[in-house]
């Protein structure tokens, strides 16, 4: 969500006339676009802010300015602890971005600008994509759940949700400049339609992406257990180009802990919905987020987690320490556990995980994928000749894109189909001949330099700018 809003923020500044500074050079203007969800991001974001005085201080015209969830919760403080912040801007009003600089500048003075609620949809704003072959398209903002170890309803507000018919324009703008993969985004993708009474919108959003010529995968990011419905399965499962990928966040496996997490549903159902999906989608890879050691959390319970991601055998999953966030019901819960007993057991879980993740891509070998060629997931690719993307399924591939069947050459945004020929237990190795290379608009404009440049909502076609160093940072923590 914040790496999406980045992209509105920079697409805002460039249509007021900002350029991203010359790499090297010394920026006029620094935004920082924050994430609370993780305790360091504070520290974080007050670190940098503090590295970046000298430079103000020889620069006095520079600008500073903090948006995003961090500065939704500490709002003026942020100026009080760093005195040469120009402006502070929250969640809901990402929009005002370059009339606060302005005032600012004008006014000689900081401008603090938080708002309670959503002034205007960012879907609204015009985005500077960051990728030419993949892009994000908002479906829903905010949150009507209330988990207790949560704080994004308390700093992004209640849910929003966007009309199909606009979430439908923004993908069809993205493909007709080229792009092949959209990834729909919303903190609870299943309750959307709750605003507008249809409680079926996701999955007829699903078949409606369906029908969007030119659009090979379809991704979406998260789903809730809760509120996950057989049509929605079933929608995935019919729509071509609707990636077997599902993102569901376990949590926990143990009942008592969801309850205290207030997350309405519990281990039994979790599984019976993977066994549904499983049922559907026999190659459908499933992911999750964990949460170690929220308070009160007993060997019994955790022992339940890991019962849970025995038998959910996930592809991959972000575990997570539990750490207070202020402001949220569970930081203010007795049994707030010592952290080397939440490292013990946070360290069991990764061990049993990696090994499951570790089977079940061992079982991938000698399997047929296609990937979409994708720019910088592979750190070690220069020295080992090898380029990287993703299957369908979101697994990472590192492969070698070399055979007769290359046009060419391989490019980021290319398609391409080869076979597994080791797994490890992050990602997949594909070293023989690629069995198929297919040269794309993506490809092209990744080459040339370009990348999609929309204006908000469904207005305007999309246009390309050439990229430089994008002038506002990618969130500060989680
Ligand atoms: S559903 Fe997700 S975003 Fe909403 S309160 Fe729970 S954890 Fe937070």
């Amino acid at each position: 969500m914040n790496v999406h809003d980045s992209e509105r923020l920079a697409g805002q500044l460039e249509e007021a006339g900002y350029v991203p500074a010359a790499e090297g050079a010394a920026p006029d203007l620094v935004v920082f676009n924050t994430c609370a969800v993780r305790e360091n991001a504070d520290n974080k974001l007050y670190g940098t802010l503090g590295h970046l005085r000298p430079a103000k201080d020889a620069n006095p015209g520079m600008q500073i300015a903090v948006g995003g969830c961090l500065a939704q919760k500490d709002r003026g403080e942020i100026v009080k602890r760093a005195p040469w912040v120009d402006v502070v801007f929250g969640t809901h009003n990402l929009g005002s971005l370059p009339v606060l600089l302005e005032r600012a500048r004008h006014n000689a003075e900081a401008e603090v600008e938080i708002l309670e609620s959503l002034e205007t949809f960012p879907s609204t704003l015009p985005a500077r994509r960051d990728s030419a072959y993949s892009g994000w398209v908002s479906i829903s903002v905010g949150c009507n759940n209330t988990c207790t170890f949560c704080i994004v309803p308390s700093l992004r507000g209640k849910e929003r949700d966007r009309r199909p018919g606009e979430v439908l324009a923004e993908v069809e703008a993205l493909v007709a400049e080229g792009v092949l993969e959209v990834t729909l985004l919303g903190q609870n993708v299943n309750s959307y339609g709750v605003e507008f009474g249809d409680r079926q919108a996701f999955s007829k959003l699903l078949r409606a992406c369906g029908a969007v010529d030119g659009l090979e995968r379809v991704r979406f990011t998260s789903p809730h257990p809760a509120a996950f419905t057989d049509d929605v399965i079933e929608a995935m499962a019919e729509t071509p180009n609707v990636c077997h990928q599902l993102h569901m966040p376990l949590q926990s496996g143990s009942d008592r802990v969801l309850k205290e997490m207030r997350r309405s549903y519990r281990a039994a159902r979790y599984l019976s919905i993977l066994d549904k999906v499983r049922a559907a989608m026999p190659d459908a890879a499933i992911t999750t987020d964990i949460i170690v050691g929220f308070p009160g959390e007993t060997e019994e319970d955790f022992q339940a987690t890991l019962d849970v991601v025995r038998e959910a055998r996930f592809s991959s999953a972000f575990t997570f320490q539990y750490s207070k966030r202020p402001g949220t019901p569970a930081a203010e819960m007795p049994g707030q556990l010592p952290k080397e007993v939440v490292q013990e057991r946070y360290d069991r879980l990764v061990e049993l995980q990696n090994d499951i993740a570790w089977q079940e891509n061992k079982k991938l070998v000698g399997r047929k994928v296609e990937l979409l060629v994708a720019t910088g997931e592979g750190r070690k690719d220069a020295e080992t000749h090898r380029m990287s993307g993703r299957a369908r399924d979101g697994r990472l591939v590192h492969f070698t894109p070399t055979g007769p069947a290359v046009d060419r050459e391989v490019r980021p945004g290319d398609v391409v189909e080869t076979v597994i020929t080791y797994g490890a237990p992050h990602h997949l190795v594909a070293d023989g001949d690629l069995l198929t290379h297919r040269r794309t608009r993506a490809g092209d404009n990744v080459a040339a330099g370009l990348r999609p440049k929309t204006d908000g909502v469904s207005l305007g076609l999309p246009s390309f700018g050439a990229p430089k160093a994008v002038p506002v940072t990618g969130g500060c923590g989680a």
